[in-house]
């Protein structure tokens, strides 16, 4: 059985843990080593349990725990170029552990999990989202981009069974909101956050094909709320009677563990 927990989700940190057996695959560590360590622990899991950390970007919500971690601990790590070229500059002692894939370059994580880098448009050296294929199905993790560059990244994302999408602001908070001008250009741009009416979209056609699970991810504390989240991607979900599950992730503490089914396989 697939499981999937996050730790902490927004722009206070990003974790979160993928596991299958004795495969546990970290996504993000944007909190801090301790805490990670706790999380782990909650799960009856140790550090040395992680077979491989995946980094979808340099910017400190998504790395602040590494820095501590591989002090410690000698996990693989697994991410862009661009984004190793970063981690490198950052971090010393990283450049042995670290390992590199491009967009759409199928690469094996461990365990029964192969992951695709999948492209983001954001303000970072060379981001990217995870599409990670396991026995019970794809589960693709996509936050930290301003719009879906293409095509085929949306088409990937329609084929998930698990899906993590970032629905960062609600558009007009953001804009009456007390962020300064740049901030809210910069948000709001293609290479910002994706808003709740796109992370809508997104869902929408998703959830047409056949994604059971959504979750939403990395929410704004100014300029969003759970509920306005759940309530815009929910209302296009509800009209064609989507019968998945809809769900916020905390921002600071750990989500429910949720399993993946061999829903397909079965029928
Ligand atoms: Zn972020
Ligand atoms: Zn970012």
């Amino acid at each position: 059985m697939t499981r999937f927990c996050s730790f902490a989700s927004g722009s206070s940190g990003n974790a979160a843990l993928l596991s299958c057996d004795d495969t546990h695959i970290l996504i993000d560590m944007g909190i801090s080593c301790r805490r990670v360590c706790q999380c782990l622990a909650r799960l009856g899991l140790t550090p040395g349990d992680l077979t491989g950390i995946l980094i979808t970007h340099e910017h400190t919500d998504h790395i602040a725990g590494l820095a501590t971690w591989i002090k410690k601990y000698r996990t693989p790590i697994l991410c862009t170029p661009g984004t190793a070229l970063q981690l490198e500059y950052r971090l010393a002692g990283i450049s042995e552990l670290l390992h590199t894939a491009e967009p759409w370059d199928p690469v094996y994580v461990g365990g029964p999990f192969t992951a695709l880098m999948l492209p983001t448009s954001h303000d970072c050296a060379q981001g990217c989202g995870f599409g990670i294929q396991g026995p019970d199905g794809l589960l693709c993790v996509y936050t930290d981009t301003g719009v879906l560059p293409d095509h085929r990244t949306q088409a990937y994302l329609m084929s998930s069974d698990m899906l993590v999408l970032e629905s960062n602001y609600d558009e007009d908070m953001l804009r009456s909101g007390p962020y300064p001008f740049a901030l809210k250009r910069r948000i709001l741009g293609e290479e910002g956050h994706l808003s709740n009416d796109t992370a809508a979209e997104i869902a929408l056609s998703c959830g047409e094909i056949d994604t059971r699970t959504i979750l939403l991810a990395h929410l704004s504390k100014e300029n969003n709320t759970p509920q306005r989240a759940l309530e815009t991607v929910g209302a296009p979900l509800e009209a064609i009677q989507w019968g998945g599950r809809l769900e916020v992730l905390p921002r600071y503490d750990m989500s429910p563990v949720y399993t993946m089914e061999r829903a397909r396989c079965s029928e």
